[in-house]
């Protein structure tokens, strides 16, 4: 199990799903021989052929007072999920997130960086035939706007289908708190817009005694993505908003001690950001 220590938090990766290759739908453009020259990513996050490595994994945020999953994942027993193999998912997540020692009732925040189908399905969990809310002693906070935008959607899509299952059950059980794309979280937690990727999307900022670090959400989804900022996901609402925060987040995060810990990235997932010729890489921590 890996785990990350800042000042006085701590961040452990839970992981649900890893993938190797496959990536093409997510980012068109990293094609095995566009990334094989970046030999940098060899071999955390690419193999040998130029197949890049991802992770669909939580991460856990546990501060002196609170106990924050960040981003749930796809999720047990779901439909009508694009990717084949994305539905009717059994994996073991709930039962590894207690084996770590976070069994899911002393989880007291949810928090999604963005409300895309891997990022909210552990939201909830099916009991009886119907979607009841897996995290029963949390607040769950989503951004208003990136809440407004799903809830709004008519023409059906994916997406439609994971609101329905993922994120209105437990909305309407009240457990749900709409903040900004700057909310403060908790004394070490903030949220910090990193706009593009969905019109609401967040990165989520911890600071503790002097040492920092960023949970991206995906604003980047793979380590790629340094060494060419302008490579959009197929998905990013806003390719040229992605791009500009792409640019705008490695400027800032480059050369300093603050740790990125990457919410696709496989393998080590946490690392420091260094430029590199025109652009920028990742040292992994
Ligand atoms: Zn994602």
């Amino acid at each position: 199990m890996q785990a990350w220590r800042i000042g006085d938090v701590t961040v452990t990766k839970i992981i649900e799903l890893e993938a190797l290759g496959g990536f093409r739908f997510i980012l068109p453009q990293a094609t095995r021989e566009a990334v094989r020259p970046m030999h940098w990513l060899y071999p955390h996050f690419m193999d040998e052929q130029g197949r890049l490595k991802a992770s669909i994994h939580a991460l856990v945020v546990q501060t002196p007072a609170r106990r924050i999953v960040v981003d749930t994942c796809l999720g047990n027993d779901k439909q009508g999920r694009a990717v084949p193999h994305w539905n009717d998912l059994t994996s073991s997540f709930l039962a590894d997130l207690a084996a770590a020692g976070f069994d899911r009732t002393t989880i007291d925040t949810v928090l999604c960086t963005h409300l895309h189908v891997d990022h909210v399905g552990w939201n909830t969990m099916l009991v009886d035939g119907g979607w009841v809310p897996a995290f029963p002693n949390a607040r769950y906070l989503m951004g208003r706007v990136e809440f407004d935008y799903w809830r709004d959607q008519r023409a059906w899509t994916e997406q439609v289908t994971v609101f329905a299952d993922s994120v209105r059950p437990v909305f309407d059980a009240g457990l749900v708190d709409l903040v900004g794309t700057d909310h403060r979280v908790c004394d070490e937690v903030t949220l910090e817009p990193t706009l593009g990727h969905t019109p609401g999307h967040v990165s989520v900022r911890i600071r503790s005694r002097g040492k920092e670090a960023l949970i991206s959400g995906d604003f980047l989804h793979h380590p790629c993505q340094m060494a060419r900022p302008e490579w959009a996901a197929q998905v990013d609402y806003d390719a040229r908003g992605s791009t500009q925060t792409r640019h705008a987040m490695f400027a800032a995060l480059a050369g300093t001690p603050t740790l990125l810990i990457g919410t696709h990235f496989a393998g080590p997932t946490a690392g420091h950001v260094v430029r590199e010729d025109d652009a920028y890489r990742l040292i992994p921590a």
